[in-house]
C-alpha cells in the first residue's frame, strides 16, 4: 500500500503544472575497521595504497572472505529503515573495466539483496511529514582513486577505498520536489548516525547519492528519468533537482521527449550536463560470484541485533513528546542530530525536577543554546555552556531563584566566561526578590510618582502591563513578576 503523498511542490510551465517525481540511490559507507571481504583498514586519509591486501589488489588466486561486522551493520541499518531483512541474499559480480578497479567488477548484490523493502518518515517544513519508501539495500564494494594531478603525462590510482564496503540504499520514486529530497537525506543520514553503521560525512564521500528525477502532469504515469550522478551536498542535491526538472519541462512543452541519462551536476554553473546516454549505458553481465557462498544468517542473529538496537530519532521524538510535553517539532529539532539529542538528554539528567522543568530546558536548548551556537557558527561539541550548566540555569527558573529574564544575563554571563550559574547569582545579586515587603516599596513609589496613570488604569486595565514593567525596571528585573502582578492589582483596586 501507497502512503497518501504529502503537500508538495508543483513547477509552473506554460501548459499548466507539472509534478516532479524523484528516487534516490544513496551510497553509504559502511562504518567498519576491516573491508567487506579482506583485513585491510579502511582508515581515512591514509598514504596512497597503504590499506591494500592482496584481494583488494585482485592478486590472482586471491579469494574474498565476508567481513562479519559489515554484514551485521546491514541488518542493523535495515532494521532501523523498518524495512524486510533477507536470511538469504548473493553477491553478483557486476563486470566493467576501469582502471580504479583492479578485478574488473564490482562485488555487488544484484536480484537478492540482503535488506528489501522500508520505509523513512521525513520532516518538512510547518511540522508537515512525508513517507519515503525504501525499495532495498544492498551490500557492496567501493572502487579505488584516480589521481590525475600527480604528474603531467600519467595518471596514478590509490587502492585504498578499493573493497570498502558500501550499502547502497534505494529510495522508491516516492519523492515529490527537492524539499522532500533533502528532507530525505538529512533523515536517512540521521538514522544511519544513531546506528553508527556509516559517519554520513559527505565530504569525505562517506554519503553520497545518485539523484534520479522525470516530471510528468499530475496524476500521470511516470515519466523518462535522468539520473544525477555522484552528489555529496545536500544544497546541491535541491539545487541540480530544480534545474533538471525545469530542463525537463522545456523539452517537454517544446515536443521533445526525455532521453534517459547519466547527468553531473556542476555547482559553478548550476546545471546538469550529460555524461553518457541509455544507448551508453553499461552491460553489467551479473552473475552470482563463485568464489562467494549465498550470505544465510538465521532468525535468531536478526533478533539479537534488533534487540541491542539504540533508540532512533522518531522513537525519541515520541518519547520527548510523551514525557515533557514538547510540540512535535521542537522535538524533531531535539532529535535531528544525534549530539543534540545526547545534549538534551544530559541536561534532563542533571535537572532537579524533570518533569517540571524538560519541557522549559528544551526551549532553552533550541532557543538560546542553538540560536547562539548557530549565530557563532558552531557546533554542540564546541559549545561554551556545558548541559550541567545550561541545566543549573533551568533549576534556578523553575525553583523561583531567578527570572526568565535575569536568566538570559546570567546565560550569557556563562557563555562569555563560563563558571557555576548557582554560585553566579549568588555572587553577583542576581536572586530573584521575593520578599513581599520589598517589593511592595517599589510598588507603592512607582504609583505614587503617577498618579494621573495610576487613576487611568481603571478604566484600562490593559495599561496594568506598562506599571509592571516600571516594577520590573526599577527592581533591575529580580522582583518576582508574579508577585508584582498581584500586589499592582490590589493596589490599583483592579
Ligand atoms: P536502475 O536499476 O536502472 O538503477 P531502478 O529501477 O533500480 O533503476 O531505479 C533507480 C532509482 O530510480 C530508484 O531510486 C527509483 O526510485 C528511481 N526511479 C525509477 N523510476 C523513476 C522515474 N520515472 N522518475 C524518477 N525516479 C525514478
Ligand atoms: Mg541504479
Amino acid at each position: 500500500m501507497n502512503a497518501p503523498v504529502a503537500p508538495h511542490k508543483l513547477l509552473k510551465g506554460s501548459t499548466g503544472d507539472w509534478e516532479m517525481v524523484i528516487g534516490l540511490e544513496v551510497h553509504a559507507q559502511v562504518t567498519s575497521n576491516a573491508k567487506l571481504f579482506s583485513g585491510a583498514s579502511t582508515a581515512f586519509g591514509g598514504e596512497p595504497n597503504s590499506h591494500v591486501s592482496l584481494v583488494d589488489a585482485a592478486m590472482p588466486g586471491m579469494l574474498p572472505v565476508i567481513n562479519e561486522e559489515c554484514v551485521r551493520q546491514a541488518v542493523r541499518t535495515g532494521l532501523g529503515l523498518n524495512a524486510q531483512i533477507n536470511l538469504r541474499s548473493v553477491f553478483d559480480r557486476k563486470n566493467y573495466f576501469y582502471p580504479d578497479s583492479p578485478q574488473g567488477y564490482q562485488i555487488s548484490q544484484y536480484k537478492s539483496p540482503i535488506v528489501g523493502e522500508g520505509e523513512i518518515v521525513v520532516e518538512l517544513d510547518g511540522g508537515r511529514t512525508a513517507t519515503i519508501g525504501i525499495e532495498r539495500l544492498h551490500l557492496e564494494q567501493d572502487a579505488g582513486k584516480l589521481l590525475h594531478d600527480q604528474s603531467p603525462t600519467m595518471s596514478y590510482v590509490d587502492l585504498n577505498r578499493c573493497g570498502v564496503a558500501l550499502m547502497e540504499i534505494v529510495s522508491k520514486p516516492d519523492i515529490r520536489d527537492a524539499e522532500q529530497a533533502k528532507a530525505y537525506v538529512t533523515k536517512l543520514r540521521s538514522i544511519l548516525r544513531y546506528l553508527g553503521t556509516c559517519d554520513g560525512d559527505m565530504e569525505k564521500g562517506s554519503l553520497r547519492a545518485d539523484v534520479n528525477v522525470s516530471v510528468r502532469k499530475p496524476g500521470a504515469p511516470l515519466g523518462t528519468r535522468c539520473e544525477i550522478k555522484n552528489m555529496n551536498s545536500i544544497t546541491f542535491i535541491g539545487q541540480a533537482i530544480e534545474y533538471e526538472a525545469r530542463r525537463q519541462i522545456e523539452i517537454l512543452e517544446d515536443g521533445g521527449a526525455i532521453d534517459q541519462e547519466t547527468r553531473l551536476y556542476d555547482p559553478n554553473k548550476g546545471e546538469t550536463r550529460s555524461m553518457r546516454s541509455k544507448e551508453e549505458a553499461h552491460d553489467y553481465r551479473y552473475f552470482p560470484d563463485p568464489d562467494l557462498l549465498p550470505l544465510e544468517f538465521s532468525q535468531s542473529f536478526v533478533d539479537e541485533l534488533k534487540a541491542e538496537l539504540p533508540e532512533l530519532p522518531d522513537q525519541k521524538k515520541t518519547r520527548f513528546v510523551a514525557d515533557f510535553g514538547l510540540s512535535a517539532y521542537d522535538a524533531s529539532v531535539l532529535v535531528a542530530e544525534r549530539e543534540s539529542a545526547v545534549f538534551y538528554e544530559t541536561v534532563l539528567e542533571k535537572l532537579a525536577n524533570r518533569a517540571r522543568d524538560g519541557k522549559v530546558a528544551a526551549n532553552w536548548v533550541i532557543n538560546e543554546l542553538f540560536g547562539r551556537l548557530n549565530k557563532e557558527g558552531r557546533d554542540i561539541a564546541g559549545s561554551p555552556v556545558g548541559a550541567e550548566q545550561l541545566a543549573a540555569i533551568v533549576d534556578l527558573i523553575g525553583e523561583g531563584t531567578i527570572s526568565g529574564k535575569i536568566a538570559k544575563d546570567l546565560f550569557e554571563i556563562v557563555w562569555q566566561e563560563g563558571g557555576d550559574p548557582r554560585a553566579l547569582v549568588e555572587s553577583r545579586g542576581m536572586k530573584q526578590v521575593t520578599d513581599l515587603s520589598a517589593i511592595e516599596k517599589v510598588v507603592d513609589d512607582i504609583i505614587a510618582a503617577n498618579p494621573d496613570k495610576a487613576a487611568q488604569v481603571k478604566d484600562k486595565p490593559q495599561s496594568l502591563g506598562w506599571f509592571v514593567g516600571q516594577v520590573m525596571k526599577a527592581s533591575g528585573g529580580k522582583a518576582n513578576p508574579q508577585s508584582v502582578n498581584d500586589l499592582l492589582k490590589s493596589k490599583l483596586g483592579i
